[in-house]
């Protein structure tokens, strides 16, 4: 190019010479130059014009034909045009494959901007959220998903967990939200339809909620029959009268093991409002203290209750009853004789606590992230002598779960376990100075 452009400025000086040289034979140089300059601009400008009418076209038909510095020049503009059309032909090959790919997808895939803005949405975000390609670009996300529990969920910007929702489209449908932050502020979120998990999980739980039920009245009967044998038997079978107390016994941990699967289907159902009332935590500690020590006679526990009694927390008075009193039971349970239990109730800035510490048999560090699914036991070996129906844990977590509080277990195999329940501030019951009966 610098070539062309060298030859083509020689070529105009060596015009000038000649006109300049011309001029000045015949006297007038001045006229001379103007006789090749003049000419020469008019040849620019005709040139100039060809190239913006054709670069005006698009520059999408051959380039002007033209030779030297201005031939080259316009070849150069055609090739790099051409290769910027390539470019962005094969963009948006790529942009249209990854469309269809994300159309394929049967979730659908959301993206988000810094403002809570929809920016762009897959073909299911139609077909499962409703989202119109037109009218719903650019409107803020919780305009059209406006489920509270969903807008909290996504103002709250904690997405470590998904959340499930029923379809503002067909209530039939479950939908599970899961978002991604990334970028500047901006979210993707992706929403698939668990209706058949939900389904299943739902069958489960009637299942197991309708043949505790039902065989609830069969063993009334088997243990009211069995009572009234042992009752009635004579001193001179002691054979029979021992074989009876063990199925009296039997029937006894089927009805407690009845009672917690009815207790955990009852708290697993979403169905039920909770009623969040003001609990009397004390007083419900009062008397699991009273009812631990007239169970704890045997082992002579040293039990020690250590509670704010002023402090009133919102929440379900039977459902709290029933974790708090799993817990002591627990720690009687896992405790030697003579061993020391403490049951502590007490709130910081950071949350309100309830903690059951013993120094009993303790649990190993691999078992802790399992203890509170059903039927999970640290020592298999133990459980028979225990008298535990293995749901104490689960049920401690889903009442937990209710609360929005968490369970926190440290233990020690050989040194014991501290249980505790963190509740969160917003539970308390702001009153000064109450007092407890
Ligand atoms: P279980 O009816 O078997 O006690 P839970 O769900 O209440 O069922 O507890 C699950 C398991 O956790 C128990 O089997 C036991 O191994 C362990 N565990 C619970 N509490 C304690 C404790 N205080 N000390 C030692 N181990 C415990």
């Amino acid at each position: 190019m610098l070539r062309e452009w060298r030859i083509e400025f020689n070529q105009f000086l060596l015009l000038l010479a000649i006109g300049g040289g011309g001029g000045w034979m015949l006297g007038y140089p001045g006229v001379g130059f103007a006789l090749i300059s003049v000419p020469y601009c008019l040849w620019l400008l005709f040139r100039i014009k060809d190239m913006s009418r054709w670069l005006k076209s698009g520059a999408e038909s051959d380039p002007p034909e033209s030779t030297g510095v201005w031939g080259n020049m316009l070849d150069q503009l055609y090739q790099l045009q051409r290769r910027y059309k390539a470019d962005i032909n094969n963009l948006h090959q790529i942009i249209t494959r990854a469309q269809q790919s994300t159309d394929a997808i049967k979730d659908a895939v959301v993206v988000v901007n810094k403002h809570g803005d929809l920016e762009w949405w897959n073909e299911a975000g139609g077909r499962l959220l409703g989202l119109k390609v037109k009218s719903d670009r650019g409107q803020s996300l919780t305009n059209l998903l406006r489920d509270p529990r969903f807008i909290q969920y996504f103002e709250a910007g904690n997405f470590d967990k998904p959340l499930d929702l029923p379809s503002t489209l067909n209530p039939n449908v479950v939908l599970q939200f899961q978002i991604t932050a990334f970028g500047d502020g901006e979210r993707l979120m992706v929403t698939r339809d668990v209706s058949r998990i939900h389904h299943l999980e739902k069958m489960r739980q009637d299942f197991v909620a309708n043949v505790s039920h039902e065989l609830r009245t069969p063993l009334t009967v088997i243990k009211g029959y069995l009572e009234t044998f042992i009752d009635t038997l004579n001193s001179d079978q002691p054979h029979l009268k021992r074989g009876l107390s063990q199925m009296h016994q039997q029937t006894q941990r089927m009805e407690l093991l009845i009672n917690d699967l009815l207790l955990l289907a009852r708290l697993e159902s979403d169905d039920k409002e909770r009623t969040m009332t003001p609990v009397s935590v004390p007083k419900i500690l009062r008397q699991i203290h009273n009812d631990a020590l007239a169970i704890n006679e045997s082992k002579q526990h040293k039990i020690i209750l250590d509670i704010d009694t002023n402090l009133i927390i919102y929440g379900d008075e039977n459902e709290l009853r029933s974790a708090f009193s799993n817990l002591m039971m627990n720690a009687i349970k896992y405790t030697p004789e003579n061993g020391r239990i403490e049951l502590r109730w007490w709130a910081d800035e950071e949350g309100v606590y309830l903690e059951v510490e013993d120094d009993g048999i303790g649990i190993d560090e691999k078992h802790l992230p399992r203890l509170t699914e059903r039927f999970y036991r640290a020592d298999q070996s133990r459980h028979a002598k225990s008298g535990g129906t293995g749901l104490g844990l689960a049920i401690v977590k889903h009442v937990l779960l209710h609360h929005d509080a968490k369970l926190e277990i440290v233990s020690d195999p050989g040194e014991g376990s501290v249980f505790t329940c963190r509740f969160p501030t917003r539970l308390t019951v702001k009153k000064e100075n109450q007092s407890v009966a």
